[in-house]
């Protein structure tokens, strides 16, 4: 178990400062892109785990290429780095369509729709990441876009200001989003489809990192993956980063293959403990159960104890947490719980 000293909340921020980036962070780093393309499967087959939607999409992507048509829009939510730019792709490589990317705040002007839309063929993909940042206007020319398939566009000011509808290629819109709730009722309504990704099994994890070492050649004991696997906070996207960088540790203390023992020394020594947590964690927990002895705390005190943005904290960190059960949302605030103080080494309050 990991112990708390009076130092702690100091030590972290210097570690912070010293790494730079956590390894733990779901969200893309430039750490990962030098082989998120290789490793990201590009069919339903290759895809591993959230079964319920690969047998969903199995069956709607084959009726759709039966009667030659798109396939409805689809959504699909969950924490980062849970596979649904992937699924994107698998999409349209099952639909046998291309493949269009951007993001809700790249899309800023109503116009820069219009030239996207229009610009698209028949049968295309269109992947929208982040779809939850599209602004109101954007927005209000997607619908009849999604609708209809037709651009309802405004030219001219004033009272010589003329409306002209322009028809668009038949095309699916895939979006992506980590905050359903900040999606508006009527864009949400306009998807046909809409999945919530499930954090992964240890298992389904295991298998994922079977198949990474296998295409970036890193040799990998069953033992192995497991315990790389039980330490990536049920995401696949963590779970690439650390078989890389215990890859590393492998290379220059362990003649280069991965066994249980050689894995578990290489997170260790990487600071990333049994259940996944790294220092930033650590430090949220320490805040609620030292500093703030285990009461009720507001998001935006929270963040500021440990130096962070609210919503980051609220995105990124907090989804694992309470996912652990380490802290509760209460209507107070957030609280570490008893198995937080636990973890932590931190005396439990009698009224805890
Ligand atoms: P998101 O868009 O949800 O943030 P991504 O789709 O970018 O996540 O996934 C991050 C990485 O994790 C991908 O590059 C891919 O290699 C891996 N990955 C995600 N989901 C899966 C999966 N189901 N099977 C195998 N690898 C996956």
């Amino acid at each position: 178990m990991w112990e708390a000293t009076d130092e702690d909340l100091f030590g972290y921020e210097e570690m912070r400062r010293a790494q730079g980036t956590r390894s733990v962070t779901a969200e893309l780093t430039g750490d990962d892109l030098d082989v998120e393309h290789s490793l990201r499967p590009t069919t339903l087959d290759e895809y591993c785990g959230q079964e319920r939607v690969r047998d969903n999409l199995r069956v709607l992507i084959s009726a759709a290429r039966d009667r030659h048509e798109t396939l409805d829009h689809v959504l699909f939510s969950g924490p980062p780095g849970l596979g649904k730019t992937t699924l994107a792709n698998v999409v349209a490589n099952e639909m046998g369509a291309r493949l269009k990317t951007t993001s809700g705040p790249a899309i800023a002007r109503t116009g820069d729709l219009a030239a996207i839309l229009t610009n698209l063929e028949e049968g295309d993909v269109l992947f929208v990441d982040e779809i939850h940042r599209l602004n109101h206007q954007v927005e209000e020319v997607l619908y009849p876009a999604m609708e209809d398939f037709v651009l309802d566009i405004v030219i001219g000011k004033g009272p010589a200001a003329r409306s002209i509808r322009l028809d668009v290629p038949h095309f699916t819109l895939v979006g992506a989003t980590t905050r359903t709730g900040l999606l508006t009722g009527p864009l949400r309504d306009r998807f046909g489809i809409s999945y919530r990704l499930d954090y992964y099994t240890i298992e389904e994890l295991s298998r994922i990192v079977t198949r990474s070492a296998s295409i970036l050649g890193v040799q990998i004991d069953a033992h192995g993956a497991a315990e790389i696997a039980s330490r990536s906070r049920g995401t696949p996207r963590l779970a690439n980063r650390l078989l890389k960088r215990v890859r590393d540790y492998a290379q220059v203390r362990a003649e280069g293959s991965v066994s249980w023992d050689v894995a578990a020394e290489a997170l260790g020594f990487f600071e990333i403990d049994e259940m996944g947590l790294d220092w930033m964690d650590k430090k949220i927990l320490l805040a609620l159960t030292k500093t703030f002895r285990g009461r009720p705390v507001g998001l935006t005190t929270v963040a500021s104890a440990v130096g962070e943005d609210p919503s980051t904290l609220e995105d990124v960190y907090e989804p694992y947490l309470l996912q652990q059960g380490l802290i509760v949302r209460t209507p107070q605030g957030r609280q570490a719980t008893l198995s937080a103080f636990e973890h932590m080494g931190v005396p439990a309050p009698a009224n805890c």
